[in-house]
């Protein structure tokens, strides 16, 4: 039996193995197309890292079939940082997307970082 090339992605992505429960993380919002969990390695007091649960591996890959759950995403935003108290206070959300970015983990991703002024420059 061999494996599509899209199941074989899915089955060594980090990010989708964590989305299936195979690798624990500590859930912080979930609904059917989006989950969203603590950054292992934080760097700010608040670092949460939002997913499709559908493997898409960059914003590169993002097409006309897939983009609607960027809406999703942008929502789970807006109700995690109101669980979280930092709605008011502030945040910054982060893609990375190819080698010059730092894209580590190749399953779309939005780090969601505040708790904390993170100043006036982006880098
Ligand atoms: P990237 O550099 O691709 O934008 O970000 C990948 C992020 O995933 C990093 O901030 C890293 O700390 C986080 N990460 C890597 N492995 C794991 C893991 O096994 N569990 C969790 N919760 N986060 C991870
Ligand atoms: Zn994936």
């Amino acid at each position: 039996m061999f494996l599509k090339r899209e199941d074989k992605e899915m089955s060594d992505c980090l990010f989708c193995r964590i989305v299936n429960r195979e690798i624990p993380s500590t859930p912080v919002y979930e609904t059917d197309k989006v989950y969203a969990f603590l950054d292992i390695e934080p760097e700010a007091p608040v670092h949460v890292l939002i997913v499709p649960k559908q493997h898409i591996s960059s914003h590169n890959a993002l097409t006309e079939d897939n983009v609607d759950v960027m809406k999703d995403i942008h929502l789970a935003v807006n109700e995690i940082v109101k669980k979280l108290g930092i709605s008011d206070s502030g945040y910054r959300l982060i893609n990375n997307c190819g080698p010059d970015s730092g894209q580590t983990v190749f399953h779309l991703h939005y780090h969601l970082v505040g708790g904390k002024s993170l100043g006036t420059k982006i880098l």
